[in-house]
């Protein structure tokens, strides 16, 4: 690694966090290449960005720091195959999420710098924080520190991205990978998804309109999301009525009951003892059918079909920022919009 202070930067990846950072890091002065395989998806969106994509390969050569920024289950090939035979010798290596290295699927070679930069919400909200001169919060993280500098490439890549401008917290590639799976299954998106599509089955089997349900269970979510968001829980009290309150303090624990904390700890077990990672890896390597299947499912139920029609008649939703197809995080994430609440 050089003595730049700002090194020169690979984004290997243009999806929902490659975009963000490369973009990001741009304005921030940093000299960004995005290596990206020719024809692949996401080419286009690149070069509409400004940016003249190199083939993976020839953007690990010229870095001084490069940023694997693809999907985590094609990272261990890409880094078998086109990473580890180019990069340059003391280079830094760093991830977005600890998965592969914590599971044994990367062992990086030992003359490079190893870290972590894990922004806290989804690439799409990592780019608008920033537009407006604000940051979304990351952890970072160091395995391997050849140089004796490798906290200070991560925390100049987080401030380079504007994550340093909120709270940067130091962890390890081993927390990070297991809170943040743990996060994502057991409250953002399994808990969440699961909780709004059972309230809303409930209701309709019972008789009321799919319309009402979706408003109430799906729609209202986003209000007090934001009060969580501006002042966690204090401030949703200090906006919801009494009878909503006494209502909370006495029903919530009847859904998230002594059995639902007991499968919370089933979830992060699962996720401790590797049991999660070999489910994911095995899956992905025979195709992804039950991923497809339980995907599919999500996609039909017919919850999507009520909130499509509704949503419709939302013009200020097709003014909102765009996210990225797949990020459906990215959208409950868009910023306070009064006519919605
Ligand atoms: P993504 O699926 O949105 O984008 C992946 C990109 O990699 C696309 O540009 C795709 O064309 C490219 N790609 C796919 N296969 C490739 C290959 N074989 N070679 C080269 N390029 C290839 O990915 P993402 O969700 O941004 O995830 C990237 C990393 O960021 C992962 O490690 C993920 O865990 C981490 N992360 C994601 C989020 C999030 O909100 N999405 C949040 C924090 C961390
Ligand atoms: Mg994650």
């Amino acid at each position: 690694m050089s003595t730049a202070s700002k090194p020169k930067i690979a984004i290997l990846g243009y999806g929902s966090q490659g975009r963000a950072h490369a973009l990001n890091l741009r304005d921030s002065g940093f000299d960004v290449t995005v290596g990206l395989r020719p024809g692949g998806p996401t080419e286009i969106k690149a070069k509409a960005d400004g940016f003249a994509p190199k083939t993976p390969a020839e953007a690990v050569r010229g870095a001084e720091l490069v940023a694997v920024l693809t999907p985590d289950m094609v990272q261990p090939q890409l880094y078998g195959e086109t990473i580890e035979p180019n990069i340059a010798p003391g280079a830094c290596l760093l991830f977005a999420h600890g998965f592969n290295v914590h599971y044994g699927q990367i062992a990086p070679r030992e003359d490079l710098d190893v870290v972590l930069v894990a922004p806290k919400g989804p690439g799409a909200l990592v780019r608008r924080e920033y537009e407006i001169g604000r940051g979304v919060p990351s952890v970072y993280a160091v395995h391997q520190d050849k140089s004796g500098r490798a906290e200070e490439f991560a925390l100049t890549y987080c401030a380079g991205i504007g994550g340093a401008r909120q709270n940067a917290i130091r962890t390890t590639f081993k927390e990070e990978t297991e809170t943040d799976l743990f996060g994502e299954q057991a409250v953002l998106c399994g808990g969440a998804t699961k909780l709004v599509q059972a309230g809303w089955e409930t209701l309709v089997e019972a008789g009321y309109q799919p319309e009402v349900a979706y408003y109430e269970c799906l729609h209202e979510l986003k209000l007090i999301v934001d009060l969580f968001y501006e002042g966690g829980i204090t401030r949703m009290h200090e906006f919801i009525s009494e009878t909503a309150q006494y209502g909370a303090l006495t029903r919530g624990t009847y859904v998230i009951d002594d059995d639902a904390r007991a499968q919370m700890k089933k979830i992060l077990a699962e996720i401790q003892d590797g049991t999660f990672a070999r489910q994911w890896i095995a899956e992905y390597a025979a195709g992804n059918a039950n991923y497809k299947a339980l995907k599919q499912a999500d996609l039909e139920h017919p919850i999507e079909a009520v909130g499509k029609k509704l949503r419709a008649n939302m013009k200020w939703l097709s003014t909102a920022p765009q996210a990225p197809a797949k990020s459906a995080a990215a959208k409950s994430a868009r910023k306070p919009q009064p006519e919605a609440a």
